[in-house]
């Protein structure tokens, strides 16, 4: 069965038609790349997803259960961004562990959680430093962390590296893809840039205008693009 199912799921802002109506699946454990330009609706359909937005027609179903109405809170998810929102006046372990206490997890859960994050994610001995003592890259695994430690089955990343320069960018490309094998997790990436979509993919999901172009591996978008959009967006170097 798939893990996550989007069923004719639509946006609209008023009379504005954001998203006409969306439909694909994902399975279990895979990599799925949403890429496309900016303004295209990647974004709103991640809210969708994560609750944050609500969905104006069709169904969001997780291994079966439509999750489409539920509270954002009550989802089994966890949502990256591009900016970090990390607490300033917080530890890296401060800010790791916030969301277990908040939820009341026995302190010996949080510990454990947060010193398997800590270790996966390389911030070994930055664990009592505040957000401003550590660099751009540190910033972004310590967000990651506070996503890990609560063992979401499903990750929505939007746009996560787009303030990282370039050789950060391509060593935290490889983090993100050994975080999501080693949790055996199922992830949406959001980016706008072919290469990170060709490299990182399963498979590629490319939208224009909230309507989706083509799904795929990169291999057959790449060799079998179904339409001059795709062609030109997959095969245009940065
Ligand atoms: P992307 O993430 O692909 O850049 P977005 O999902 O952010 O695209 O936006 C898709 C479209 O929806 C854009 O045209 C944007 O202007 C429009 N949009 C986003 N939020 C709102 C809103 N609150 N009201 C009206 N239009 C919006
Ligand atoms: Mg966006």
């Amino acid at each position: 069965m798939a893990h996550l199912e989007l069923q004719n799921v639509a946006k609209h802002y008023g009379a504005v038609v954001v998203i006409p109506g969306i439909s694909f699946e994902i399975n279990s454990g895979e990599f799925l790349v949403l890429v496309g330009p900016s303004g295209s609706g990647k974004s709103t359909l991640l809210k969708m997803i994560a609750g944050l937005e609500e969905t104006t027609s069709g169904r969001i179903l997780v291994d079966g259960d439509d999750i489409t109405h539920l509270d954002p809170s009550a989802r089994d998810l966890a949502m990256v961004f591009q900016s970090y929102a990390l607490y300033p006046h917080m530890t890296v372990r401060e800010n790791m562990s916030f969301a277990l206490r908040m939820r009341g997890e026995a302190p010996a859960v949080v510990e454990e959680r947060v010193s398997a994050a800590v270790a996966m994610l390389d911030l070994s001995g930055l664990e009592n430093r505040k957000p401003g003592q550590l660099s751009g890259g540190q910033r972004q695994r310590v967000a990651m962390g506070r996503c890990v430690v609560r063992n979401p089955k499903l990750f929505l990343f939007d746009e996560p590296l787009s303030n990282l320069d370039a050789k950060l960018r391509a060593q935290t490309r490889i983090e993100i893809r050994r975080l999501h094998e080693r949790l055996k997790a199922t992830s949406i990436f959001v980016t706008h840039d072919q290469v990170e979509a060709m490299t990182m993919a399963d498979r590629i999901a490319l939208l224009k205008d909230g309507k989706l172009q083509q799904i795929g591996s990169p291999q057959d978008l790449y060799l079998r693009p179904k339409n001059a959009f795709v062609a030109t967006f997959i095969g245009t170097p940065e």
